[in-house]
C-alpha cells in the first residue's frame, strides 16, 4: 500500500503517482512549473505529459497558458491537487474505461467524424497528404478537472486533433494569428463562427452526417454508392 508520505523519488511507484507527489511535494497549489522541471526530476518517464493528463479526470487541474494568459508558453500552473493517486484506495480514480456502449453511442451521436476538425475515419488530412485519419475519443473539456467516462463528457476527435488538444504546451497557433484569420473571414463566415463560437460547437449539415457514415463503410462497400448516386442525380 502507498501511503501519504510516499516520495516522487520512489522509482517502484508508477509513473503516475510519481507525478502527482511531485506536484505535491515540489509545485503545491497555487504554484508555476515546467514540464521540463518535471521530466528533469522524474527521468526515464518519456511521458510526463500523459501522466498530467491522467491526472485531471483525477480532479487535478493543471492550467496551461491558454488558460492562464499570465503564464509563459512553457509554463504550467497547478491549480488544484485532486484526489490522493498515491494512495492504494485512489490509485484508479479517473482511469475509468469507457464502456463499448458508450464508445459506440459517441460515435454514431457525432456522426463518425473528428467533432475539432471535421475529418471522417481513413480520411487524409489536406496538409498531411499521406495521413490518414485515426478517430478516437476525447474529452470535451480536456483542460478541466473531472472528465468523466459519461457520454455528454466525451466528443469524437481524430487523433491529431486529440493530441493537439490535450497537449499541455504544444500550441500551434497564437492568439493573433487566429484573430487575423477570423478577420479575413467574409461576413457569413463570420457569423457562421460566431454561432459555433457561442455554443462551443459545430453542428453537422445533412450531407456532412452522410459523408461520415459513408466514410465508415469499407472502400469496397463505398465504390458502388458513387455510381448509384450519380444515377440518381441524372435521374
Ligand atoms: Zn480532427
Amino acid at each position: 500500500m502507498v501511503e501519504a508520505d510516499a516520495s516522487w523519488r520512489d522509482e517502484s511507484l508508477g509513473a503516475r503517482v510519481r507525478v502527482a507527489l511531485w506536484l505535491r511535494d515540489e509545485v503545491g497549489e497555487g504554484g508555476v512549473f515546467s514540464k521540463a522541471s518535471m521530466r528533469e526530476a522524474i527521468k526515464g518517464t518519456e511521458q510526463v505529459d500523459r501522466r498530467m493528463r491522467d491526472l485531471r479526470p483525477a480532479g487535478w487541474a493543471i492550467l496551461t497558458y491558454r488558460d492562464k494568459p499570465s503564464l509563459q508558453p512553457d509554463q504550467l500552473y497547478l491549480e488544484k491537487i485532486g484526489l490522493p493517486v498515491w494512495r492504494a484506495e485512489h490509485r484508479a480514480a479517473g482511469l475509468r474505461q469507457i464502456s463499448a456502449k458508450t464508445r459506440r453511442y459517441v460515435y454514431e451521436r457525432d456522426g463518425h467524424m473528428c467533432r475539432r476538425c471535421g475529418i471522417s475515419a481513413a480520411e487524409q488530412y489536406a496538409d498531411e497528404p499521406g495521413t490518414h485519419a485515426r478517430l478516437t475519443l476525447g474529452h470535451v473539456n480536456p483542460h478541466i478537472s473531472g472528465g468523466g467516462a459519461n457520454a455528454e463528457d466525451l466528443i469524437t476527435e481524430c487523433a491529431r486533433c486529440n493530441e493537439t488538444v490535450k497537449h499541455l504546451t504544444g500550441v500551434q497557433m497564437t492568439k493573433e494569428q487566429v484573430w487575423d484569420r477570423m478577420k479575413e473571414l467574409p461576413v457569413q463566415g463570420k457569423r457562421q463562427l460566431l454561432a459555433w463560437v457561442k455554443t462551443d460547437f459545430r453542428p453537422l449539415s445533412p450531407a456532412e452526417k452522410v459523408w461520415g457514415m459513408y466514410r465508415q463503410l469499407p472502400a469496397a462497400v463505398r465504390e458502388g454508392l458513387e455510381d448509384d448516386l450519380e444515377a440518381l442525380m441524372r435521374s
